[in-house]
C-alpha cells in the first residue's frame, strides 16, 4: 500500500503547470500508480477551472468538456517526448525479473541508457528527460545499500518495484520520497527482494562516512547533462 504521496501543495502546483519538469515527471509517475493522489488531481484541475471560469459553475457540461480537454493534453504523450510511440517496450528486465514502467515514464523509455554495475550489488542507468535533466533508474539487488550520503539539492525517488529501508522507514511500491539537503541517509534493501527505483537530483550527492567518501560511486551520476563542474 502507498504511504508516502506528494504534498497537497506540490499536486496543485503539478495541475497549476508550476513545477520544474523533473518533479512533475515524477509526480505524474505516481500519479499513475496511486488513484488517491490522481484523483485529487482531478478535483484540483476542477477547481481552477471553476476559478479561472466562474460560469463553468452553472455549466456542468462545459466543465466536464473542459476537464476532459486538459486530460488529453497532460496525457499526450508527443509534448514529453515527440519520439514516443504506442509500440515502445513498457518493461524493464533485470536479474530474470521484469519491471513494468508506469506511463509516464514509459514515454522515455528509448532515452535509458546503458546499465552499469555500482559498488556491492547496485545497478543504475541514467535516462535522459529533456530540459538538460538526468534522471537514475537505480536497482538494489537483496542486500544493497547506497552508501550514506547527504546532497545539496533536492531528492525525488520514486519506488517503482520493491522495498527498501531508510531511516527507520519502509518504502513500498508507488512511494512517492521527497528529500532536501537536511537529510543524511542510507536506503538499504537488506530484508527483500531487489528493488527498482528512479530518482532525480538536481545537486551532486556528497558522501558522509565510509569508504564511498573515498571513492564516491554515485556523486557523478545526478550531475545534469549541461552542467560543466
Ligand atoms: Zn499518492
Amino acid at each position: 500500500m502507498i504511504k508516502h504521496h506528494p504534498s497537497e501543495s506540490a499536486l496543485r502546483s503539478f495541475v497549476e503547470g508550476a513545477l520544474p519538469s523533473t518533479k512533475a515527471i515524477l509526480i505524474s509517475a505516481h500519479c499513475d500508480m496511486c488513484p488517491t493522489c490522481l484523483s485529487k488531481t482531478r478535483s484540483f484541475t476542477e477547481s481552477i477551472a471553476v476559478d479561472m471560469f466562474p460560469d463553468l459553475r452553472q455549466n456542468p457540461t462545459i466543465l466536464r468538456e473542459y476537464i476532459s480537454m486538459f486530460e488529453s493534453i497532460t496525457n499526450d504523450s508527443t509534448l514529453l517526448n515527440p519520439s514516443y510511440s504506442q509500440t515502445l517496450d513498457t518493461r524493464i528486465t533485470l536479474d530474470g525479473r521484469e519491471f513494468v514502467l508506469p506511463a509516464t515514464l514509459a514515454r522515455f523509455a528509448d532515452r535509458i541508457g546503458e546499465w552499469s554495475h555500482l559498488a556491492g550489488k547496485l545497478w543504475h542507468a541514467s535516462v535522459n528527460i529533456g530540459g538538460g535533466s538526468l534522471a537514475q533508474f537505480i536497482y538494489m539487488d537483496r542486500g544493497a545499500s547506497v552508501p550514506e550520503h547527504t546532497h545539496k539539492g533536492n531528492e525525488l525517488t520514486l519506488v517503482i518495484n520493491g522495498k527498501f529501508t531508510d531511516g527507520g522507514k519502509c518504502y513500498e511500491s508507488g512511494d512517492f520520497i521527497e528529500l532536501n539537503q537536511q537529510h543524511t541517509h542510507m536506503p538499504t534493501a537488506e530484508n527483500y527482494e531487489g528493488c527498482l527505483v528512479v530518482t532525480m537530483l538536481d545537486m551532486p550527492l556528497h558522501f558522509t562516512s565510509g569508504w564511498a567518501m573515498l571513492i564516491n560511486p554515485l556523486s557523478q551520476l545526478y550531475f545534469k547533462v549541461n552542467t560543466n563542474n
